[in-house]
């Protein structure tokens, strides 16, 4: 049996993000599209339903953006992976907490940094 090292670490992150960018490659257009074929099915040219429906575009679109910038960190990690800059803080070049890396993996900066970044 292989030991857990710090390389089985870095495939752990690995494979978390893929599995992330997977998520959101592949499940975010699949539920707002059945919802709204279901909703044309019953009445047809119905006001409430247009505006309901036009409701649920502009949040597939927000939700979009976000997933679009999810996914470029997710990208800009996988590269630090292979470069061993993984976990180092962008900024300030100090490692990065692992409680922050295991709940967000594809975080740029450390905790310190993104306080920064809000103030
Ligand atoms: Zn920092």
């Amino acid at each position: 049996m292989l030991k857990l090292t710090v390389v089985m670490d870095d495939q752990a992150f690995r494979d978390a993000l893929l599995r992330k960018r997977g998520e959101i490659l592949g499940g975010t257009a699949a539920k707002p599209l059945q919802w709204t074929m279901e909703n044309n099915s019953g009445r047809q040219g119905d006001m409430a339903d247009q505006a309901s429906g036009n409701n649920e575009v502009h949040i597939q679109l927000k939700l979009k953006q976000t997933d679009a910038k999810i996914l470029q960190a997710i990208e800009e990690a996988l590269r630090r992976l292979d470069s061993g800059t993984f976990g180092i803080c962008r900024d300030c070049g100090e490692p990065i907490a692992d409680a922050r890396l295991n709940a967000i993996p594809w975080t740029r900066v450390c905790i310190s940094c993104k306080e920064k970044q809000k103030a």
